[in-house]
Order: structure tokens, then C-alpha cells, then sequence
């Protein structure tokens, strides 16, 4: 296989050369502890504070709002399981069905500890229902109640109305978390414009390596820590801190910041250049997700009356690079959970695929994959006992 076309980039990103030259000082050279004494280490940690304050740049947040973690699961659980030791079994919590298992497993733990928790259901486009999240806040008043919702689904790109949301959070005083992961570098977040109180994101997501998070907390915001040790982050979470991986992220965070307006453009029009090229070209398609709402580099694509995992093996074995579900639940033929719940039938549920593109994503690789897919698909298709014409009476 001579070539590579990576579109799964909502499961992970290629790092930026900007941000590997910016860390690679990092390794060998600057390698001092922020918290040493010397000044060695502390012009390491005037470098930890510039970055933080480049990541409060990009989310129009304070420095000292922003913590560091080693990934958007850790930020995650820091806010709801730090939210739930701050209240104790008081805290009721609202999340939706279709939230990433980061958020959804601590909330299912929170709920096996006797905590209320309710998880709200999406529309047929993968929509939350506002109404819902008022009944589910009603019904918890007046006991303290976390929602955390995502800003963007992962496998659909839906982009939740967090304004709105943040609004009605606001109205109940209920507190609110959003894990934002896949918005980084799509669309402008703006802690300020939309309020929210948590917020976790993932470096590897947008062009940073694996292994840092962000964790935005706002001040006044009534957690405990997660994780217990040292003084770090100012006591909000303990562990020497990454110092390279905090560096390329703050440069991630900065070319992200610069250039999402004109990059967000690019990535539609890639992306609705593969839509339009698939309906044209396979028949018995479905595009999940509501249309109007979906971040600009995600495409999911029901296939009728195949199975997603066919498909990625076989454009794997072309060099294409796509998912079905998320990557943390492939490996289990379980169809997706999120696609599931917005009531996809069951033709089309097991042949849901994942296109999620990048910075790096050229009009040469699409092009590719519109000459690569459908003759898969037909294939596929003809080896199916099911779809339009195919008689399965005989079966039992
Ligand atoms: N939340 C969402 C929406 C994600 O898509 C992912 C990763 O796929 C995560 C959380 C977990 O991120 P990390 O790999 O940084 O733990």
C-alpha cells in the first residue's frame, strides 16, 4: 500500500511540525521541573505560564482558569466525579445518551452510587431536547444538579446549542460542564460569550500529540480535586506538569485560534464535496446528523444493508483511514450507541461510517475516496442476503 488517506481525524490528529519544533527544546534541553527552586526550572515555568496564558487566549478565559491535564477523559471525570465529592450524594446530574463514554461511564458510576441521574435522549438529527433539559431541571430543584453536555458529538459532529443550554443551565443555578473535545480548532469557543462552568478538550484533537488536556474551571466553581498529590495547578490537580506537551499545546491552541474562521470554510466545503460525490455515486445512503448544525470536518454516512466494519476494512486495505462508532468502542461489533439513539432502523444502524477530516485534508485525497468507495460499497452490497430485491423469506 503506497498510500495513506487519513480521515478519522475526530479519533486523533497528526501532530503540526510548528508544535513538535516548539517542544522538541522541551526534551533535552529545557527539561527542568517548573516547581524547582532554581532558575533552571523556573524559566520552565515562565514557559507553563506563557502557554497557559495562549490556552485562556483561544477559550477568552483567565489564566488562572485554565488547569492541565493528561487528557480530555481526566478532565472529564475531574468535573463530574470532583463536582459529586464537592456535594456528596445531594448532587443530581443530567447528561445525554449520546455523550463520549469519558462522560457517560463516570455518570453511570455516579448513578450506581445512588446519585439521581438522568440522561436525556436526542431527535431523529441527533438534537437534545430543550423542553426535556428544563422538565430534568425542574424535577431536580432544589437539590445541586451538574448538567454536562457536549458541545459537539463526535461520531455525528452535531453541535449542541450550548448558548441556549448555558442559559437555562443558568436559570436553575444548576452548574454546567461541556466536554468540547471535537469543537477545538472547528468552530470559536468563548467562555465569556457562552458561559459555561467546565469545559475539558484534548490536545490530540487538534494537531497537539496524545497525553495533555485542557480543564477550564471558572472561578468560584465548587469542585474538589481529582487527583491528590502535590501543589500543582495551584492545588486543582497534582502531578509534575507536562511541561512539553503544555508547550505544543498552547501552539496548537494558537494556530487553531488564527486560523479557524478560513479553515472552517475549507473543511465544509472538503467535507460536502464527499457528501455530494457519495449520494451521486451509492445508492440507499443516509447522512446522520442534522445537516444544519454539524462541525465542518465530520460526515457520517449510513450504508444500507452492509456492516460499517466491512467497509473500513476494505478502504483500509486501500490505505483509507475512516471509523465506525468511536474509536474507543471499535473492537466491539456493538453498533453505535449514539446512532442508536437517535433512532437510526436497523438497516442502516450496522452501516453507519465515520469521515472526519483535518487541516492536512487535501482535494486530492477526497477525490480519491470517491473513486475507491463505491466500487467497496458494490461490492458489499452484492454479498449482502440483504437490501431492496433480496428475498430473506427463507430465512428463519
Ligand atoms: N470526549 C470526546 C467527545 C471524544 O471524542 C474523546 C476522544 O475520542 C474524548 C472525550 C476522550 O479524549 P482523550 O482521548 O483525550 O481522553
Amino acid at each position: 500500500m503506497d498510500r495513506t488517506v487519513y480521515l478519522d481525524n475526530n479519533a486523533t490528529t497528526r501532530v503540526a511540525p510548528e508544535v513538535r519544533d516548539a517542544m522538541l527544546p522541551f526534551f533535552c534541553e529545557r527539561y527542568g521541573n517548573p516547581s524547582s527552586m532554581h532558575a533552571f526550572g523556573g524559566s520552565v515555568a515562565k514557559c507553563v505560564a506563557d502557554a497557559r496564558e495562549e490556552v485562556a487566549r483561544f477559550l477568552n478565559a483567565d489564566p488562572d482558569e485554565i488547569v492541565f491535564t493528561s487528557c480530555a477523559t481526566e478532565s472529564d471525570n475531574a468535573a463530574i466525579r470532583g463536582a459529586a465529592d464537592y456535594f456528596g450524594r445531594d448532587l443530581r446530574v443530567v447528561t445525554t445518551a449520546v455523550e463520549h463514554p469519558a462522560v457517560l461511564q463516570p455518570c453511570r458510576r455516579l448513578k450506581a452510587l445512588g446519585h439521581d441521574v438522568v440522561e436525556l435522549g436526542v431527535d431523529g438529527l441527533g438534537n437534545l431536547d430543550l423542553d426535556a433539559l428544563r422538565r430534568a431541571l425542574d424535577a431536580a430543584r432544589p437539590a445541586p444538579t451538574l448538567v454536562t453536555a457536549m458541545y459537539a458529538n463526535n461520531e455525528t459532529g452535531v453541535v449542541n446549542p450550548m448558548d441556549e443550554i448555558s442559559a437555562i443551565c443558568r436559570e436553575y443555578g444548576a452548574i454546567l460542564h461541556t466536554d468540547a473535545v471535537q469543537v477545538a480548532g472547528k468552530i470559536p469557543v468563548d467562555v465569556r460569550k457562552v458561559p459555561v462552568d467546565m469545559l475539558s478538550m484534548s490536545g490530540h484533537k487538534f494537531h497537539a500529540p496524545k497525553g495533555i488536556g485542557i480543564f477550564y474551571v471558572r472561578h468560584g466553581t465548587k469542585l474538589k480535586p481529582f487527583m491528590l498529590g502535590g501543589h500543582q495547578e495551584r492545588s486543582r490537580r497534582a502531578g509534575t506538569e507536562n511541561v512539553p506537551y503544555i508547550v505544543g499545546l498552547a501552539k496548537a491552541c494558537e494556530l487553531a485560534r488564527l486560523g479557524w474562521e478560513e479553515e472552517g470554510r475549507r473543511l465544509a466545503r472538503l467535507r460536502d464535496r464527499l457528501e455530494a460525490g457519495i449520494r451521486a455515486t451509492c445508492p440507499d445512503v443516509r447522512v446522520n446528523g442534522d445537516p444544519s448544525r454539524r462541525l465542518p470536518n465530520t460526515l457520517n454516512v449510513s450504508f444500507e444493508y452492509i456492516e460499517g466494519e466491512a467497509i473500513a476494512y476494505r478502504l483500509s486495505d486501500l490505505g483509507i483511514c475512516i471509523s465506525t462508532g468511536s474509536a474507543c468502542a471499535s473492537g466491539s461489533l456493538d453498533p453505535s450507541h449514539v446512532i442508536r439513539a437517535m433512532g437510526v432502523p436497523f438497516t442502516a444502524v450496522h452501516g453507519s461510517v465515520r469521515f472526519s477530516l483535518s487541516r492536512y485534508t487535501t482535494d486530492g485525497e477526497v477525490d480519491y475516496v470517491l473513486d475507491k468507495l463505491p466500487p467497496v460499497i458494490r461490492e458489499l452490497r452484492e454479498m449482502s442476503p440483504f437490501g431492496p430485491g433480496k428475498d430473506v423469506s427463507t430465512f428463519s
